[in-house]
Protein backbone atom coordinates (compact mmCIF):
# COMPACT_ATOMS: atom_id res chain seq x y z
CA UNK A 1 0.00 0.00 0.00
CA UNK A 2 1.49 3.43 -1.24
CA UNK A 3 2.52 5.41 1.87
CA UNK A 4 0.70 8.76 1.98
CA UNK A 5 4.08 11.27 3.14
CA UNK A 6 3.40 14.77 5.06
CA UNK A 7 5.22 17.69 3.12
CA UNK A 8 7.68 20.12 4.56
CA UNK A 9 9.44 22.40 2.90
CA UNK A 10 7.94 21.22 -0.21
CA UNK A 11 9.17 18.02 -0.42
CA UNK A 12 7.05 14.67 0.72
CA UNK A 13 9.27 13.19 3.31
CA UNK A 14 8.51 10.27 6.13
CA UNK A 15 8.76 6.45 6.05
CA UNK A 16 6.48 5.52 9.19
CA UNK A 17 2.94 5.23 8.55
CA UNK A 18 -0.17 4.07 10.02
CA UNK A 19 -3.09 2.47 8.93
CA UNK A 20 -6.09 4.63 8.04
CA UNK A 21 -9.45 2.76 9.30
CA UNK A 22 -12.74 2.82 8.07
CA UNK A 23 -15.45 3.07 11.02
CA UNK A 24 -18.20 1.68 8.53
CA UNK A 25 -15.93 -1.71 8.32
CA UNK A 26 -12.86 -2.28 10.44
CA UNK A 27 -11.39 -4.56 7.73
CA UNK A 28 -10.99 -1.98 5.49
CA UNK A 29 -7.72 0.32 5.83
CA UNK A 30 -8.60 3.51 3.75
CA UNK A 31 -4.38 4.07 3.43
CA UNK A 32 -1.12 3.91 5.74
CA UNK A 33 -0.09 7.54 6.48
CA UNK A 34 3.28 9.07 7.94
CA UNK A 35 3.42 10.06 11.10
CA UNK A 36 5.29 12.97 12.22
CA UNK A 37 7.84 13.76 14.89
CA UNK A 38 8.02 16.46 17.13
CA UNK A 39 11.58 17.31 14.88
CA UNK A 40 9.67 16.88 11.91
CA UNK A 41 7.34 19.58 13.36
CA UNK A 42 10.42 21.97 13.92
CA UNK A 43 11.61 21.46 10.63
CA UNK A 44 8.70 22.28 8.98
CA UNK A 45 8.00 25.52 11.34
CA UNK A 46 11.25 26.62 10.49
CA UNK A 47 10.31 25.90 6.18
CA UNK A 48 7.10 28.22 6.65
CA UNK A 49 9.30 30.79 8.84
CA UNK A 50 11.67 30.77 5.59
CA UNK A 51 8.94 31.17 3.58
CA UNK A 52 7.15 33.91 4.83
CA UNK A 53 8.80 37.03 3.31
CA UNK A 54 8.75 35.95 -0.34
CA UNK A 55 4.93 34.62 0.03
CA UNK A 56 3.29 37.38 2.34
CA UNK A 57 4.81 39.74 -0.86
CA UNK A 58 3.36 37.57 -3.42
CA UNK A 59 1.44 38.40 -6.19
CA UNK A 60 -2.71 38.88 -6.00
CA UNK A 61 -2.50 36.82 -9.30
CA UNK A 62 -0.34 34.38 -8.04
CA UNK A 63 -2.68 33.45 -5.09
CA UNK A 64 -5.59 33.82 -6.94
CA UNK A 65 -4.89 31.59 -9.62
CA UNK A 66 -3.48 28.40 -6.81
CA UNK A 67 -6.89 28.87 -5.20
CA UNK A 68 -8.77 28.82 -8.07
CA UNK A 69 -7.05 25.99 -9.15
CA UNK A 70 -7.62 24.21 -5.81
CA UNK A 71 -11.42 25.04 -6.13
CA UNK A 72 -11.31 23.58 -9.23
CA UNK A 73 -9.89 20.35 -8.88
CA UNK A 74 -11.88 19.73 -5.38
CA UNK A 75 -15.30 20.42 -7.46
CA UNK A 76 -14.21 18.05 -10.48
CA UNK A 77 -13.30 15.33 -8.20
CA UNK A 78 -15.87 15.68 -5.14
CA UNK A 79 -17.42 12.32 -5.73
CA UNK A 80 -14.25 10.23 -5.19
CA UNK A 81 -13.05 12.35 -2.54
CA UNK A 82 -16.45 12.54 -1.24
CA UNK A 83 -16.23 9.17 -1.24
CA UNK A 84 -12.77 8.80 0.82
CA UNK A 85 -14.12 11.51 3.30
CA UNK A 86 -17.25 9.15 3.88
CA UNK A 87 -14.60 5.94 3.78
CA UNK A 88 -12.73 7.53 7.09
CA UNK A 89 -15.02 9.61 8.57
CA UNK A 90 -18.07 7.50 8.43
CA UNK A 91 -20.51 10.08 7.39
CA UNK A 92 -23.05 9.19 4.23
CA UNK A 93 -21.68 9.40 0.98
CA UNK A 94 -24.38 12.30 0.59
CA UNK A 95 -22.83 13.97 3.80
CA UNK A 96 -19.05 13.14 2.26
CA UNK A 97 -19.68 14.79 -1.01
CA UNK A 98 -21.66 17.99 -0.20
CA UNK A 99 -18.56 18.60 2.16
CA UNK A 100 -16.65 18.22 -0.40
CA UNK A 101 -18.65 20.76 -2.33
CA UNK A 102 -18.54 22.82 0.18
CA UNK A 103 -14.49 23.08 0.60
CA UNK A 104 -14.45 23.39 -3.00
CA UNK A 105 -16.86 26.46 -2.39
CA UNK A 106 -14.81 27.28 0.02
CA UNK A 107 -11.38 28.05 -1.88
CA UNK A 108 -13.26 29.62 -4.88
CA UNK A 109 -14.39 32.12 -2.00
CA UNK A 110 -11.05 32.88 -1.39
CA UNK A 111 -10.02 32.84 -4.74
CA UNK A 112 -12.17 35.75 -5.33
CA UNK A 113 -11.38 37.41 -1.86
CA UNK A 114 -7.57 37.52 -2.82
CA UNK A 115 -8.84 39.83 -5.85
CA UNK A 116 -10.33 42.35 -3.64
CA UNK A 117 -8.09 43.24 -0.96
CA UNK A 118 -8.30 46.41 0.37
CA UNK A 119 -7.61 49.09 3.21
CA UNK A 120 -8.80 52.26 3.86
CA UNK A 121 -7.56 55.86 3.66
CA UNK A 122 -9.01 58.14 5.96
CA UNK A 123 -8.46 61.88 7.15
CA UNK A 124 -6.42 62.54 9.81
CA UNK A 125 -8.01 64.60 12.67
CA UNK A 126 -4.80 66.98 12.07
CA UNK A 127 -4.88 68.60 8.74
CA UNK A 128 -2.06 67.68 6.40
CA UNK A 129 -1.84 64.49 7.28
CA UNK A 130 -3.08 61.25 5.77
CA UNK A 131 -3.85 57.83 7.46
CA UNK A 132 -3.71 54.28 5.95
CA UNK A 133 -5.58 51.59 7.43
CA UNK A 134 -4.12 47.94 5.78
CA UNK A 135 -3.93 44.53 6.62
CA UNK A 136 -0.37 42.53 6.61
CA UNK A 137 -0.51 38.37 6.78
CA UNK A 138 -0.44 36.97 10.23
CA UNK A 139 2.20 35.37 9.36
CA UNK A 140 3.19 31.60 10.30
CA UNK A 141 0.23 29.89 11.02
CA UNK A 142 -0.41 26.68 12.61
CA UNK A 143 -3.61 24.96 11.87
CA UNK A 144 -4.63 22.07 13.73
CA UNK A 145 -8.19 20.39 13.04
CA UNK A 146 -10.53 17.89 14.42
CA UNK A 147 -11.76 14.67 12.55
CA UNK A 148 -15.37 15.25 12.38
CA UNK A 149 -15.57 17.55 8.91
CA UNK A 150 -12.66 15.75 7.33
CA UNK A 151 -12.46 18.43 4.44
CA UNK A 152 -14.66 21.32 5.31
CA UNK A 153 -12.76 22.49 8.18
CA UNK A 154 -9.24 22.38 6.42
CA UNK A 155 -10.20 24.13 3.70
CA UNK A 156 -12.01 27.00 5.88
CA UNK A 157 -8.52 27.15 7.38
CA UNK A 158 -5.68 26.69 4.62
CA UNK A 159 -8.10 28.83 2.41
CA UNK A 160 -8.10 31.98 4.04
CA UNK A 161 -4.40 31.46 5.38
CA UNK A 162 -3.28 31.38 2.33
CA UNK A 163 -5.53 34.14 0.51
CA UNK A 164 -3.78 36.54 3.03
CA UNK A 165 -0.57 35.70 2.65
CA UNK A 166 0.26 33.44 5.43
CA UNK A 167 3.03 30.54 5.60
CA UNK A 168 1.13 27.21 6.89
CA UNK A 169 2.04 24.36 9.25
CA UNK A 170 -1.16 22.07 9.33
CA UNK A 171 -1.82 18.82 11.51
CA UNK A 172 -5.19 17.01 10.64
CA UNK A 173 -6.52 14.60 13.24
CA UNK A 174 -4.84 11.47 13.59
CA UNK A 175 -8.61 9.89 12.54
CA UNK A 176 -8.62 11.43 9.05
CA UNK A 177 -5.40 12.17 7.62
CA UNK A 178 -6.60 10.92 4.00
CA UNK A 179 -9.09 13.95 2.64
CA UNK A 180 -6.14 16.72 4.31
CA UNK A 181 -3.93 15.11 2.66
CA UNK A 182 -5.75 15.15 -0.21
CA UNK A 183 -6.11 19.18 -0.79
CA UNK A 184 -2.64 19.26 0.15
CA UNK A 185 -1.59 17.39 -2.37
CA UNK A 186 -3.95 19.42 -5.01
CA UNK A 187 -2.66 22.76 -3.55
CA UNK A 188 0.70 21.60 -3.36
CA UNK A 189 0.22 20.76 -7.28
CA UNK A 190 -1.26 23.74 -7.87
CA UNK A 191 2.05 25.36 -7.39
CA UNK A 192 2.47 26.74 -4.03
CA UNK A 193 5.78 27.88 -3.74
CA UNK A 194 8.32 25.17 -1.26
CA UNK A 195 7.50 25.84 2.98
CA UNK A 196 4.50 28.02 2.57
CA UNK A 197 2.44 24.67 3.18
CA UNK A 198 3.50 22.34 5.57
CA UNK A 199 1.57 19.52 6.46
CA UNK A 200 2.55 16.99 9.69
CA UNK A 201 0.48 14.35 10.15
CA UNK A 202 0.77 12.62 13.52
CA UNK A 203 -0.32 12.86 17.30
CA UNK A 204 -1.73 15.62 18.85
CA UNK A 205 0.18 15.30 22.10
CA UNK A 206 3.47 15.29 20.01
CA UNK A 207 3.21 17.55 16.66
CA UNK A 208 0.71 19.84 17.58
CA UNK A 209 2.00 19.91 21.17
CA UNK A 210 5.34 21.04 19.22
CA UNK A 211 3.32 23.72 17.18
CA UNK A 212 2.07 25.21 20.29
CA UNK A 213 5.40 25.50 21.38
CA UNK A 214 7.01 27.15 19.36
CA UNK A 215 8.04 30.73 19.28
CA UNK A 216 7.97 30.69 15.30
CA UNK A 217 4.68 30.44 14.97
CA UNK A 218 2.31 33.71 14.99
CA UNK A 219 -1.39 32.55 15.14
CA UNK A 220 -2.97 29.33 15.67
CA UNK A 221 -6.08 28.15 14.37
CA UNK A 222 -7.63 25.37 16.16
CA UNK A 223 -10.75 23.33 16.13
CA UNK A 224 -11.46 20.13 18.50
CA UNK A 225 -12.19 20.03 22.40
CA UNK A 226 -12.39 22.02 25.21
CA UNK A 227 -9.82 20.54 27.13
CA UNK A 228 -7.22 20.56 23.89
CA UNK A 229 -8.39 24.33 23.02
CA UNK A 230 -7.65 25.57 26.83
CA UNK A 231 -3.97 24.11 26.03
CA UNK A 232 -3.66 26.23 22.79
CA UNK A 233 -4.96 29.28 24.98
CA UNK A 234 -2.56 29.22 27.52
CA UNK A 235 0.72 28.48 25.22
CA UNK A 236 -0.75 30.96 22.68
CA UNK A 237 -0.61 33.65 25.90
CA UNK A 238 2.87 31.96 26.85
CA UNK A 239 4.18 33.20 23.63
CA UNK A 240 2.11 36.57 22.71
CA UNK A 241 0.67 34.99 19.74
CA UNK A 242 -2.85 35.37 17.82
CA UNK A 243 -5.21 32.17 18.52
CA UNK A 244 -8.35 31.45 17.94
CA UNK A 245 -10.47 28.04 19.35
CA UNK A 246 -13.94 26.71 18.14
CA UNK A 247 -14.67 23.90 20.77
CA UNK A 248 -17.91 22.01 22.12
CA UNK A 249 -21.65 22.56 22.18
CA UNK A 250 -24.34 21.76 23.82
CA UNK A 251 -27.23 23.29 20.93
CA UNK A 252 -30.24 23.60 22.23
CA UNK A 253 -33.30 23.15 19.84
CA UNK A 254 -36.84 24.74 21.22
CA UNK A 255 -39.98 23.24 19.93
CA UNK A 256 -43.06 25.70 20.60
CA UNK A 257 -46.76 24.68 20.81
CA UNK A 258 -47.21 27.12 17.69
CA UNK A 259 -44.21 25.25 15.43
CA UNK A 260 -45.55 22.91 12.41
CA UNK A 261 -44.68 19.70 13.55
CA UNK A 262 -43.09 18.23 10.54
CA UNK A 263 -40.66 21.09 10.09
CA UNK A 264 -39.86 20.73 13.82
CA UNK A 265 -39.46 17.10 13.66
CA UNK A 266 -37.43 16.98 10.64
CA UNK A 267 -35.70 19.98 11.95
CA UNK A 268 -35.08 18.07 15.28
CA UNK A 269 -34.06 14.97 13.75
CA UNK A 270 -31.21 16.49 11.59
CA UNK A 271 -29.69 18.25 14.63
CA UNK A 272 -29.48 15.34 16.63
CA UNK A 273 -28.73 12.39 14.35
CA UNK A 274 -27.47 13.43 11.06
CA UNK A 275 -23.77 13.04 10.61
CA UNK A 276 -24.41 10.82 13.18
CA UNK A 277 -24.48 13.42 15.54
CA UNK A 278 -21.23 13.89 15.18
CA UNK A 279 -21.17 17.89 14.51
CA UNK A 280 -20.49 20.91 16.72
CA UNK A 281 -23.27 22.49 15.82
CA UNK A 282 -25.65 19.06 16.40
CA UNK A 283 -28.15 19.90 19.04
CA UNK A 284 -28.29 17.02 21.83
CA UNK A 285 -30.96 19.29 23.86
CA UNK A 286 -34.35 19.36 22.29
CA UNK A 287 -36.56 21.91 24.84
CA UNK A 288 -40.14 20.85 23.64
CA UNK A 289 -43.17 23.30 25.35
CA UNK A 290 -46.07 20.78 27.10
CA UNK A 291 -48.92 21.55 24.70
CA UNK A 292 -46.89 19.69 21.76
CA UNK A 293 -44.67 17.82 23.49
CA UNK A 294 -46.39 14.46 23.69
CA UNK A 295 -47.31 14.69 19.69
CA UNK A 296 -44.10 15.92 18.99
CA UNK A 297 -41.95 12.87 21.14
CA UNK A 298 -44.25 10.66 18.72
CA UNK A 299 -43.70 11.65 15.86
CA UNK A 300 -39.83 12.01 16.61
CA UNK A 301 -40.63 7.87 17.50
CA UNK A 302 -41.90 7.56 14.37
CA UNK A 303 -38.77 9.43 12.83
CA UNK A 304 -36.31 7.78 14.17
CA UNK A 305 -37.43 4.01 13.68
CA UNK A 306 -37.26 4.81 9.70
CA UNK A 307 -33.62 6.19 10.04
CA UNK A 308 -31.39 3.34 8.31
CA UNK A 309 -28.22 2.56 10.24
CA UNK A 310 -25.54 1.32 8.39
CA UNK A 311 -22.38 1.41 6.18
CA UNK A 312 -21.58 5.30 5.47
CA UNK A 313 -20.88 3.74 1.47
CA UNK A 314 -23.75 2.08 1.21
CA UNK A 315 -27.30 4.06 -0.98
CA UNK A 316 -30.20 4.30 1.92
CA UNK A 317 -27.51 4.45 4.71
CA UNK A 318 -29.44 7.70 6.94
CA UNK A 319 -27.08 7.04 9.80
CA UNK A 320 -22.99 6.08 9.43
CA UNK A 321 -21.01 4.51 11.98
CA UNK A 322 -19.79 6.61 15.16
CA UNK A 323 -16.28 7.21 14.38
CA UNK A 324 -13.97 4.91 16.49
CA UNK A 325 -14.16 2.67 19.60
CA UNK A 326 -13.52 5.12 22.20
CA UNK A 327 -16.06 7.70 20.27
CA UNK A 328 -18.59 4.66 20.63
CA UNK A 329 -18.05 3.91 24.41
CA UNK A 330 -18.21 8.06 25.26
CA UNK A 331 -21.91 7.38 23.57
CA UNK A 332 -22.51 4.40 25.53
CA UNK A 333 -21.31 5.46 28.33
CA UNK A 334 -23.86 8.40 28.45
CA UNK A 335 -26.81 6.62 27.51
CA UNK A 336 -25.81 4.44 30.84
CA UNK A 337 -25.44 7.75 32.87
CA UNK A 338 -28.96 9.19 31.30
CA UNK A 339 -30.76 5.75 32.74
CA UNK A 340 -29.47 6.02 35.99
CA UNK A 341 -29.75 9.89 36.16
CA UNK A 342 -33.86 8.91 35.84
CA UNK A 343 -34.30 10.19 32.00
CA UNK A 344 -36.05 7.81 30.08
CA UNK A 345 -34.57 6.20 27.13
CA UNK A 346 -37.60 6.39 24.51
CA UNK A 347 -35.85 5.05 21.44
CA UNK A 348 -33.28 3.68 20.38
CA UNK A 349 -29.57 3.74 22.13
CA UNK A 350 -28.31 -0.37 21.24
CA UNK A 351 -25.14 -0.93 19.80
CA UNK A 352 -26.29 -3.00 16.43
CA UNK A 353 -23.89 -5.02 14.27
CA UNK A 354 -24.03 -4.82 10.49
CA UNK A 355 -22.96 -6.81 7.52
CA UNK A 356 -19.36 -5.32 7.72
CA UNK A 357 -17.41 -4.50 11.67
CA UNK A 358 -17.95 -1.30 12.45
CA UNK A 359 -19.27 1.27 15.03
CA UNK A 360 -22.92 0.93 14.46
CA UNK A 361 -25.47 2.77 16.88
CA UNK A 362 -29.27 3.24 16.76
CA UNK A 363 -29.89 6.58 17.46
CA UNK A 364 -30.78 7.29 20.75
CA UNK A 365 -33.82 9.93 22.16
CA UNK A 366 -34.35 10.47 26.03
CA UNK A 367 -37.52 11.87 27.48
CA UNK A 368 -38.54 12.81 30.69
CA UNK A 369 -34.93 14.83 30.92
CA UNK A 370 -33.98 17.53 32.88
CA UNK A 371 -31.93 20.25 32.09
CA UNK A 372 -29.24 19.70 35.23
CA UNK A 373 -28.85 16.00 33.76
CA UNK A 374 -25.01 15.55 33.26
CA UNK A 375 -26.50 14.57 29.50
CA UNK A 376 -28.13 18.03 28.96
CA UNK A 377 -24.99 19.97 30.49
CA UNK A 378 -22.09 17.70 28.35
CA UNK A 379 -20.82 17.53 25.03
CA UNK A 380 -21.64 13.77 24.08
CA UNK A 381 -20.77 14.35 20.23
CA UNK A 382 -22.88 11.39 18.97
CA UNK A 383 -26.39 9.96 18.16
CA UNK A 384 -27.94 10.86 21.42
CA UNK A 385 -30.47 13.82 22.26
CA UNK A 386 -32.85 14.28 25.05
CA UNK A 387 -36.08 16.09 25.20
CA UNK A 388 -36.69 18.37 27.84
CA UNK A 389 -40.22 19.26 28.65
CA UNK A 390 -40.94 23.13 29.42
CA UNK A 391 -44.07 25.16 30.07
CA UNK A 392 -43.74 27.83 28.35
CA UNK A 393 -41.43 30.01 25.87
CA UNK A 394 -40.11 31.79 28.71
CA UNK A 395 -38.91 28.85 30.15
CA UNK A 396 -37.59 27.27 27.53
CA UNK A 397 -35.89 30.48 26.61
CA UNK A 398 -33.90 30.30 30.28
CA UNK A 399 -33.38 26.74 29.86
CA UNK A 400 -31.71 26.89 26.09
CA UNK A 401 -29.51 29.62 28.00
CA UNK A 402 -28.58 27.66 30.70
CA UNK A 403 -24.93 26.22 29.32
CA UNK A 404 -21.62 26.72 29.56
CA UNK A 405 -21.51 26.64 25.51
CA UNK A 406 -22.90 29.48 22.79
CA UNK A 407 -22.41 27.69 19.50
CA UNK A 408 -25.58 27.59 17.88
CA UNK A 409 -29.58 27.75 18.81
CA UNK A 410 -32.47 26.91 17.34
CA UNK A 411 -35.92 27.24 17.79
CA UNK A 412 -39.24 25.97 16.00
CA UNK A 413 -42.43 27.95 15.46
CA UNK A 414 -44.66 29.97 13.46
CA UNK A 415 -44.72 33.08 15.42
CA UNK A 416 -42.69 35.98 14.17
CA UNK A 417 -42.90 37.05 17.71
CA UNK A 418 -40.92 34.57 19.65
CA UNK A 419 -38.76 34.03 16.35
CA UNK A 420 -37.89 37.82 16.42
CA UNK A 421 -37.40 36.95 20.39
CA UNK A 422 -35.26 34.18 20.78
CA UNK A 423 -32.84 35.57 17.78
CA UNK A 424 -32.29 38.85 19.87
CA UNK A 425 -31.83 36.73 22.83
CA UNK A 426 -30.25 33.45 22.46
CA UNK A 427 -26.94 33.14 24.06
CA UNK A 428 -25.10 31.49 20.67
CA UNK A 429 -23.04 33.17 17.96
CA UNK A 430 -25.65 31.54 15.38
CA UNK A 431 -29.26 30.86 15.72
CA UNK A 432 -31.49 29.08 13.77
CA UNK A 433 -35.45 29.71 12.95
CA UNK A 434 -37.36 26.47 11.69
CA UNK A 435 -33.72 25.08 10.67
CA UNK A 436 -31.52 22.61 12.15
CA UNK A 437 -29.10 24.07 14.32
CA UNK A 438 -26.47 22.62 12.19
CA UNK A 439 -26.05 23.35 8.42
CA UNK A 440 -24.21 26.42 8.12
CA UNK A 441 -23.63 28.92 4.82
CA UNK A 442 -19.53 28.66 3.56
CA UNK A 443 -19.45 32.57 3.13
CA UNK A 444 -20.93 34.14 6.29
CA UNK A 445 -19.64 34.37 9.96
CA UNK A 446 -19.09 30.83 12.10
CA UNK A 447 -18.72 30.66 15.54
CA UNK A 448 -19.66 30.56 19.35
CA UNK A 449 -19.81 32.21 22.44
CA UNK A 450 -18.94 31.16 25.98
CA UNK A 451 -17.42 27.79 26.28
CA UNK A 452 -17.58 27.26 22.85
CA UNK A 453 -15.23 29.47 20.43
CA UNK A 454 -12.66 32.08 21.36
CA UNK A 455 -11.42 34.78 18.49
CA UNK A 456 -12.38 35.96 15.63
CA UNK A 457 -14.89 34.78 13.64
CA UNK A 458 -14.02 32.19 11.41
CA UNK A 459 -15.25 31.95 7.18
CA UNK A 460 -16.23 34.71 4.85
CA UNK A 461 -14.92 38.50 5.31
CA UNK A 462 -14.77 38.00 8.88
CA UNK A 463 -12.03 35.52 8.44
CA UNK A 464 -9.37 38.34 7.94
CA UNK A 465 -9.25 39.50 11.01
CA UNK A 466 -7.88 36.45 12.60
CA UNK A 467 -5.56 35.92 9.33
CA UNK A 468 -3.85 39.21 9.23
CA UNK A 469 -2.87 42.08 11.46
CA UNK A 470 -3.88 45.92 10.88
CA UNK A 471 -1.76 47.76 10.48
CA UNK A 472 -2.66 52.17 10.37
CA UNK A 473 -0.02 54.51 8.70
CA UNK A 474 0.46 58.27 9.49
CA UNK A 475 1.97 60.10 6.24
CA UNK A 476 2.55 64.42 6.68
CA UNK A 477 1.78 65.34 3.03
P1 LIG B 1 -11.34 15.41 19.45
O1 LIG B 1 -11.98 14.91 20.68
O2 LIG B 1 -12.24 16.05 18.46
O3 LIG B 1 -10.37 14.46 18.84
P2 LIG B 1 -9.04 16.92 20.31
O4 LIG B 1 -9.02 18.26 20.94
O5 LIG B 1 -8.44 15.79 21.06
O6 LIG B 1 -10.55 16.68 19.99
O7 LIG B 1 -8.38 16.96 18.89
C1 LIG B 1 -8.48 18.05 18.00
C2 LIG B 1 -7.12 18.26 17.36
O8 LIG B 1 -6.21 18.69 18.38
C3 LIG B 1 -6.51 17.00 16.74
O9 LIG B 1 -5.83 17.33 15.56
C4 LIG B 1 -5.56 16.55 17.83
O10 LIG B 1 -4.50 15.77 17.33
C5 LIG B 1 -5.05 17.89 18.33
N1 LIG B 1 -4.42 17.81 19.66
C6 LIG B 1 -4.66 16.93 20.66
N2 LIG B 1 -3.84 17.17 21.70
C7 LIG B 1 -3.08 18.23 21.38
C8 LIG B 1 -2.03 18.97 22.04
N3 LIG B 1 -1.61 18.66 23.26
N4 LIG B 1 -1.48 20.00 21.39
C9 LIG B 1 -1.90 20.36 20.16
N5 LIG B 1 -2.85 19.69 19.48
C10 LIG B 1 -3.44 18.65 20.07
Amino acid sequence: MTLHQNLIAGEWVGGDGVANINPSNTDDVVGEYARASAEDAKAAIAAAKAAFPAWSRSGILERHAILKKTADEILARKDELGRLLSREEGKTLAEGIGETVRAGQIFEFFAGETLRLAGEVVPSVRPGIGVEITREPAGVVGIITPWNFPIAIPAWKLAPALCYGNTIVFKPAELVPGCSWAIVDILHRAGLPKGVLNLVMGKGSVVGQAMLDSPDVQAITFTGSTATGKRVAVASVEHNRKYQLEMGGKNPFVVLDDADLSVAVEAAVNSAFFSTGQRCTASSRIIVTEGIHDRFVAAMGERIKGLVVDDALKPGTHIGPVVDQSQLNQDTDYIAIGKQEGAKLAFGGEVISRDTPGFYLQPALFTEATNEMRISREEIFGPVAAVIRVKDYDEALAVANDTPFGLSSGIATTSLKHATHFKRNAEAGMVMVNLPTAGVDFHVPFGGRKASSYGPREQGKYAAEFYTNVKTAYTLA
